[in-house]
């Protein structure tokens, strides 16, 4: 059997397993490959939404280039119009300048609030690409620092590239009106977007009160604010944290689904071996029955052939046969009654008539019919009636299978030459007790644990080996004990006896 049950593990093992164990190597070298794929995806995503808050800012100051590119000579009416207009709408412009620009002359100037100089003049290479644009009919906006301000300067497409035109911006005011509201819009509940100045790092701006540059996942130089950069994170977790709370997760799933395989093969073996175990003990008891009916039958074939053969002379010799054949055939009876009792109650077919009895009167009368038996066998066998009013209910037929199964193997596991029984009963607060106790062979305590299940013989021992049985009485004896609403116990030592105690609720006389 073991070695069936190694051969089929070990199958098992590599259906199992192997595939299992391919899978989870595959699976954890994927992860990371995964990883790497889900954070090229992600930051490509955060570097397009920076790429669009800068777009953004593009878009402002080109509509403020193109409110201010005209026809009309800048120092017009109009042009003040214009001027005062886009200082009304924008805090942080603070300055427009109008100026010739071959002769670098001045030709208008507007101050949102405070008057200051303006002596800033692009160098002739920006100029010069700003000519080209324009050329393609683009009017770029260029930018560059101007003390603490900006200045951002563009060649009107309308004075034919002729004139500059420069606007002084302050940068926090341009920040906080302009394009505060749309990184807002675009930060929404998901993101921390922060605006930092690039050797500081000093955060300018920021859409949460969050300064954890640290953990900022994508950055972008910032086109209209030189020395500015954008930064972005998500609001919740870095993509750090996202991506080892993901791999955690499913290194937890992977390792649950192993445990899940692995408590499956035990679970699987276990049952092919409680499977394997009860064939053999069935071919086992087919065995014991076949061994425990062949004595019978044998000896009731040999006597009635010589009986019909007339060879027995004396009629004291027919008698005796004839006993015999009384007595095999009462054991054959026993025999096939305990298999059917046990295949009824196994299928629940058996029907208790349960009857209030008092034990100390039932009890002697039940002893009382094997009487005959236990002299037969030279037994000695004694009953302590024990005190009145033991009353229990029970089904008649049932107390003399418990009784009788009981001084049957007192009987039989017995090797003394005075063999000694005694029957006892015992009242206890809420039970009453029938104790068989013998003085037989006894029962180790590593065997006492089992005899009560089905088929379970002890095998151990020259006596134990050699009495015949089925293995069924004492799980026929619990089981009865229980449809009683009671158990049954052993109390044993090795060689020195037994003492088998059959618990019944006790029932107070009405
Ligand atoms: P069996 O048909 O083998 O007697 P039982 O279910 O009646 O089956 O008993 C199970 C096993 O318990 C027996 O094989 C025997 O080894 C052990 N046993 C039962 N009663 C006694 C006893 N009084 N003394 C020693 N061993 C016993």
């Amino acid at each position: 059997m073991v070695r069936t049950l190694a051969k089929i593990s070990l199958v098992l093992l590599i259906i199992v397993s192997l595939p299992m164990g391919f899978y989870l190597v595959r699976e954890f070298s994927a992860l990371s490959k995964n990883e790497e794929m889900v954070e090229r995806v992600f930051s490509t995503q955060l570097e397009s939404i920076l790429y669009s808050i800068n777009q953004y800012s593009e878009n402002v100051v080109q509509q403020w280039s193109q409110s201010l590119d005209h026809p009309v000579d800048p120092q017009g009416e109009l042009m003040q119009g214009l001027t005062e207009n886009l200082f009304a709408k924008n805090e942080a412009l603070k300055a427009v300048r109008f100026s010739d620009l071959n002769s670098r002359e001045q030709q208008a100037v507007y101050f949102a609030d405070s008057v200051f100089t303006i002596d800033r003049w692009p160098g002739q290479s920006q100029l010069d690409v700003l000519r080209g644009y324009l050329e393609s009919n683009y009017q770029r906006v260029e930018v560059e620092p101007f003390n603490d301000k900006l200045m951002l300067y563009f060649l009107p497409k309308n004075r034919n590239g002729e004139q500059l035109c420069q606007l002084v911006v302050e940068r926090q005011a341009f920040i906080q009106q302009n394009l505060s509201p749309m990184i807002q819009q675009v930060a929404h509940d998901i993101f921390y977007i922060s605006i930092a100045d690039s050797l500081s790092n000093q955060v300018l701006f920021t859409t949460g009160d969050d300064s954890g540059l640290a953990q900022t996942m994508a950055y972008a130089d910032m086109w209209y604010l030189p020395g500015h950069r954008l930064g972005i994170r998500l609001k919740s977790k870095t993509l750090v944290d996202l991506a080892t709370e993901r791999t955690q997760r499913d290194n937890y799933m992977l390792m649950g689904v192993g445990l899940l395989v692995v408590l499956g093969f035990i679970f699987v073996v276990i049952n092919i071996r409680k499977e394997m175990k009860l064939a053999e003990i069935k071919s086992e008891f087919v065995a014991n029955v076949s061994h425990e009916i062949r004595t019978p039958l044998a000896l009731i074939s040999m006597y009635s052939e010589t009986l019909l053969l007339k060879r027995v002379k004396t009629e004291e010799k027919q008698a005796e046969y004839l006993q015999t054949i009384h007595e095999e055939s009462a054991r054959l009876t026993g025999i096939v009654n305990r298999i059917l009792n046990f295949s009824r109650i196994e299928r629940n077919r058996i029907k208790y008539h349960f009857d209030r009895i008092d034990l100390q009167q039932a009890l002697p009368e039940i002893v009382a019919d094997f009487n005959a038996h236990l002299s037969a066998a030279h037994v000695e066998c004694q009953c302590e009636s024990g005190e009145p009013n033991t009353w229990v209910m029970a089904d008649w037929e049932s107390l003399k299978t418990l009784v009788g199964n009981l001084l049957d193997n007192a009987m039989k596991y017995s090797d003394k030459p005075e063999k000694r029984i005694k029957v006892r009963l015992l009242k206890k607060p809420n039970q009453v007790w029938i104790e068989v106790e013998d003085n037989g062979i006894g029962i180790s305590a590593k065997h006492q644990k089992y005899i009560f299940d089905q088929f379970y013989r002890v095998t151990e021992g020259d006596l134990a080996h050699r009495a015949k049985g089925s293995g069924l009485g004492l799980n026929l004896v619990k089981r009865i004990m229980k449809a009683h609403g009671g158990s049954v116990s052993v109390q044993s030592k090795l060689g020195e006896g037994s003492t088998f105690s059959l618990k019944f609720p006790r029932k107070e006389k009405e």
